[in-house]
């Protein structure tokens, strides 16, 4: 990792496995993790705030950021793009943060380029069937981006060999804590790396 302090936690999982649900679970737990507010050209739903959510801007301004090199990462998912901004992040790491990102796996396929000590937790669904029903429950999406949604889940889920743990959303209590002890572990042993480093490496 570019930074020797924080910690890059890339957080994904098909649409409608409960990324949320239990991310939310899991940043009540711990006040110390900080959650990147990612940018988004996508609707706001009606349960969303913009500044917490989402930042819901505009195509043309989302283009803007990225050629201004505002943007971490971004990538396009659906019919809209989607994107993390790059100061936040820069700041939270240089401060020794534990930075998680929700993103979608080619997003997180380039941060692991760029931080090649980022962790990756993928949730999974007990089932597609499961995943299928807590899609249309939810009741935000239309059928067509439904059936998008779920194309797109079966792709992700494929392509999430590379990622470091696996978490199935059984249940949002032991998901979150299965997430939350995973990312425990981690940063321990990333504190104690870096401590070596400027006490026994950097000392000499
Ligand atoms: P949704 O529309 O359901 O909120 O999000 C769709 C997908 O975009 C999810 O897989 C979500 O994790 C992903 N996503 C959200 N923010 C970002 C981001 O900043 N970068 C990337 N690459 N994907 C994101």
């Amino acid at each position: 990792m570019a930074n020797k302090e924080g910690m890059l936690v890339l957080f994904s999982g098909p649409s409608g496995v409960g990324k949320d649900t239990v991310l939310n679970v899991v940043l009540n737990k711990d006040k110390s993790l900080q959650k990147s507010t990612s940018l988004t050209t996508r609707k706001i739903r009606e349960d969303e705030t913009d500044g917490k959510d989402y930042y819901f801007i505009t195509f043309p301004k989302f283009e803007e950021m990225v050629s201004n090199g505002e943007v971490l990462e971004y990538a396009q998912y659906g019919a809209n793009m989607y994107g993390t901004p790059k100061a936040p992040v820069d700041k939270w790491l240089s401060e020794g943060k534990t930075v998680i990102l929700k993103i979608e796996v080619q997003g997180a396929k380039n941060i692991k380029e760029m931080y090649p000590d980022s962790v990756g937790i993928f949730l999974l669904p007990p089932s597609m069937e499961v995943l299928e029903q807590r899609l249309r429950s939810r009741g935000t999406e239309d059928e067509e981006d439904i059936q998008r949604r779920l194309e797109i889940a079966r792709d992700e889920i494929h392509k999430s060999v590379d990622y470091d743990y696996f978490v199935i959303n059984e249940d949002i209590d032991s998901a979150s804590d299965d997430v939350l002890t995973i990312i425990k572990a981690l940063d321990f042993s990333h504190k104690r790396m870096n401590n070596f480093i400027s006490e026994v490496i950097d000392n000499v």
